[in-house]
C-alpha cells in the first residue's frame, strides 16, 4: 500500500473525491488514505493559509496531496490556498494532458480530428507571485518573475516526461519578441537544455501564434512548455478542445511534494446536488496512480471511463440530451461496471503495474538554487519612477537641476515604456508616472551611494514612486529599452 494524503476540498470536491475513491476502491487500488484538513472551511476556522498544521506536515511527510477544488476566499489580500500550496511546496510544472475521449462531442471530434497534447506551465513564478503595487493614484504595476533556476526545472521536467512518454516533438511557447529579458531567459534555456535531448525535435512559437494555430491544426503539437501565465490560459485553450473543463485534469509536479487535482473550481452553483462530474478528478487521479508506477490500475479504470462515455453516460453538464443525465454515483458506478470493457476507439494500452516508492528528501532548511556560472554584475545607473503630471521637458529640466555633480547622465524619460524625452511625439497620451533613467559614461564606476545621493535630491524636485537598479551583466545591458528609444 502506498499511502498518500488526501483533501476533499470546498464546494462539489467531497462528491466528486467519494466518487473517485470508491472507484479506485472498487479496482483494488493499492493507496491508502490520510485525509487531511485544508479549504475554505479551514481558513474561516482561522487558519491563515487554509490547512492546519498537521496537514503541512503530513503533506509533507507523505509528499503526495490528492485534492479537490478549494474555495478561494473573498477579500483584498487574501491568497488562494490552492496557488499558495503549489508555491509554497515547488510544484514548478503544472502538467495537463488532453486527450479526445470518444462520446464527449466537441468541434473536432465531430470532425475526426484527434487531439493529443501535453501542456506543461511553469507553476511558480511570473505574475502568480502576486507582487503588485499601485505606483501613483493612476498607475498599478506587477512584478513578473521569471528566473534561470526556475526555467531550467520546470523545462528539465518537459524534456525528461517528453522523454518518457516517447513524444516526438517539444515545443516553446512564449512571447520573446516583445518580453525580451523575462521570455528571453525561458526561451534560451529552452534551447540551451534541448541540446540534451538530441532525439526530441524542439522548437518554439509565439503564444499567440500557438494559440490560432492550436485552434486550426491541433495535431502540429505534442509536448508544449510555458511560463506560468500563458500557460494557464493556453491549457484552459487545450480543455476547450476535448469538451471543457469537466475534462480536464492537472499535475503539479515538485521534487518532493506533488499534487493532482482538477483543473475546475467548487461549482458552487451545484455544490451538495450530487450532480458534478467527476471525470476531470479521476483523470487527475489516473495522472496520480501513473506517476506512482500504477500504469495497469490506471489502464483498467481509463478504458472503462473512456467504454462508459462512448455508451453515451453523462452528467448534467455535457453529452446528448435525449439521453438522461446520471448523477455523480451513478456515473461512478457505471464506470465501475464497465472495468474490463475496451472502448471502440483510444483504448489505453494496458502495461503492467511498476508500483514507485514516492520519496520525500528530508531537508532542514530552504534550498538555494544558485547559479555557479553568474556573470559579472555592475552597477549602470539608474531609473526613477516619478509620481508627476508636469510635461516631459519641465520634467527633464527639474532632473537636470537634482543630476548637479552626479557622475550620471539624464539619458531619456518614458510615460508607459514609450520614450518621451529627449525625442517623442505629442500624440503620446500621458499618465501620472514617469520613467527617468540615468546612466554612467562608459567605464565609469557606479556605486549604490551615488544612486541613493541622487534620491535625496530627486526627492527635493518630485514624489519618487520606487527606482530601479540598472545593471549590466558580463557587459551587456541587463535592462530593456524604452519604445522608441
Ligand atoms: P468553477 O470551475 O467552480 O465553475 C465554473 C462553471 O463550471 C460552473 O457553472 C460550474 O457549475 C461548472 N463546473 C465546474 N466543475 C464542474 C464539474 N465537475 N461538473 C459539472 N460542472 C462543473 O469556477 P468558478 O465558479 O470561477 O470558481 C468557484 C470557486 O472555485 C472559486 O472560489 C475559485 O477560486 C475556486 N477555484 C478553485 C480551483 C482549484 O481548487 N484548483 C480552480 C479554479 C477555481
Amino acid at each position: 500500500m502506498i499511502k498518500i494524503a488526501v483533501a476533499n476540498g470546498d464546494g462539489i470536491g467531497p462528491e466528486i473525491m467519494e466518487a473517485v475513491l470508491t472507484i479506485f476502491k472498487a479496482a483494488d487500488v493499492p493507496l491508502s488514505y490520510e485525509y487531511v484538513d485544508m479549504g475554505k472551511w479551514v481558513f474561516d476556522k482561522g487558519f491563515s493559509n487554509g490547512m492546519t498544521d498537521e496537514a503541512k506536515a503530513t503533506i509533507e511527510a507523505l509528499g503526495i496531496l490528492f485534492k479537490g477544488p478549494m474555495e478561494t476566499p473573498k477579500g483584498k489580500g487574501v491568497k488562494s490556498i490552492n496557488v499558495t500550496a503549489r508555491k509554497t511546496w515547488n510544484t514548478y510544472a503544472n502538467k495537463r494532458t488532453f486527450q479526445t475521449l470518444h462520446g464527449v462531442d466537441t468541434v473536432f471530434s465531430k470532425a475526426g480530428i484527434p487531439i493529443d497534447l501535453t501542456i506543461v506551465r511553469e507553476n511558480i513564478e511570473d505574475t502568480y507571485g502576486g507582487v503588485e503595487h499601485m505606483l501613483s493614484n493612476d498607475v498599478a504595476i506587477s512584478r513578473r518573475f521569471i528566473t534561470r533556476p526556475g526555467s531550467e526545472q520546470v523545462i528539465r521536467y518537459a524534456f525528461e516526461m517528453a522523454r518518457e512518454k516517447k513524444a516526438k516533438k517539444i515545443t516553446c511557447g512564449h512571447k520573446a519578441n516583445i518580453m525580451k529579458l523575462t521570455d528571453g531567459i525561458f526561451l534560451n534555456t529552452f534551447y540551451e537544455i534541448a541540446k540534451q535531448y538530441p532525439e526530441l525535435e524542439a522548437n518554439d512559437i509565439i503564444v499567440d501564434d500557438l494559440c490560432m494555430k492550436l485552434v486550426m491544426r491541433p495535431g502540429m503539437f505534442d509536448v508544449i512548455v510555458l511560463t506560468n501565465l500563458q500557460g494557464d490560459i493556453v491549457s484552459d485553450l487545450c480543455a476547450g478542445l476535448v469538451g471543457g473543463l469537466g475534462f480536464a485534469p492537472s499535475a503539479n509536479i515538485g521534487d518532493n511534494i506533488c499534487i493532482f487535482e482538477a483543473v475546475h473550481g467548487t461549482a458552487p452553483d451545484i455544490a451538495g446536488k450530487n450532480i458534478a462530474n467527476p471525470t476531470a478528478l479521476l483523470l487527475s487521479g489516473l495522472a496520480m496512480l501513473q506517476h506512482l508506477g500504477l500504469y495497469g490500475k490506471a489502464a483498467l479504470i481509463e478504458n472503462a471511463l473512456l467504454y462508459t462515455l462512448e455508451q453515451g453516460n453523462h452528467t448534467g453538464d455535457f453529452g446528448d440530451k435525449s439521453i438522461p443525465a446520471l448523477n455523480t454515483t451513478q456515473f461512478a458506478d457505471a464506470i465501475i461496471a464497465n472495468f474490463g470493457k475496451q472502448p471502440a476507439s483510444g483504448a489505453r494500452p494496458e502495461l503492467a503495474d511498476v508500483p514507485k516508492e514516492h520519496k520525500v528528501a528530508k531537508m532542514d532548511i530552504n534550498l538555494m538554487m544558485d547559479n555557479p556560472a553568474k556573470e559579472e554584475e555592475k552597477i549602470a545607473g539608474v531609473d526613477f519612477f516619478l509620481i508627476t503630471n508636469q510635461f516631459p521637458n519641465t520634467v527633464a529640466e527639474k532632473c537636470k537641476q537634482a543630476l548637479g555633480e552626479n557622475k550620471l547622465h539624464l539619458i531619456n524619460i518614458s510615460n508607459r515604456g514609450t520614450q518621451v524625452w529627449p525625442t517623442g511625439s505629442v500624440y503620446t497620451n500621458l499618465v501620472d508616472l514617469y520613467n527617468v533613467r540615468f546612466e554612467a559614461g562608459d567605464g565609469v564606476e557606479v556605486k549604490q551611494a551615488d544612486i541613493v545621493a541622487l534620491y535625496e535630491k530627486m526627492t527635493c524636485y518630485f514624489d519618487v514612486a520606487t527606482v530601479e537598479v540598472l545593471q549590466k551583466h558580463g557587459g551587456e545591458k541587463a535592462y530593456s529599452l524604452a519604445q522608441g528609444q
